[in-house]
């Protein structure tokens, strides 16, 4: 567990320095703004889905390193992903950040996003991990309700 304790402290700081996939990815075919006022964050997230397949994702905004690392790592590990792929992933990260039921998600599938599993203990940070996944969760869903009005 200390490990994964460095690692997240490593990872968070990484990506808060150096925040990937910023800026509006080319070709967006979705998007959503996600607000915490908790916290103060902002985040806007834009997704390019074709043919099922997240060929481009990416963000903007402003808010809390916690904020800003899950959104870059967000980034990383749903580009290349189908819908099928990236909601039920959404679904696990959520669980690993809210689930105190003591059943835990699958953390293989999750890989380097397991290392906010430490986020849990502390419920007024978990709604900054959890900000660009909910955002990027409604702009799936406007992505869809665009293809069903086809
Ligand atoms: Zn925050």
């Amino acid at each position: 567990m200390s490990d994964l304790r460095d690692l997240y402290q490593e990872l968070i700081l990484d990506h808060t320095k150096h925040p990937r996939n910023f800026g509006k990815v080319e070709g967006a075919t979705s998007q959503a703004d996600g607000h915490n006022p908790l916290c103060g964050d902002r985040v806007r997230v834009f997704l390019r889905i074709e043919n099922d397949v997240v060929t481009g994702i990416s963000f903007e905004g402003s808010g809390c390193a916690i904020s800003t690392a899950s959104a870059s790592m967000m980034t990383e590990g749903l580009k290349g992903k189908n819908i099928a792929e990236v909601r039920k992933l959404f679904h696990q990260f959520h669980e690993l950040l809210t689930n105190d039921s003591g059943r835990l998600p699958d953390l293989d599938a999750l890989g380097k996003l397991a290392v906010f599993s430490g986020v849990k203990e502390f419920p007024v940070r978990v709604k900054c991990a959890t900000l660009a996944w909910h955002t990027m969760n409604a702009a799936l869903d406007h992505q869809e309700q665009q293809v069903s009005t086809e």
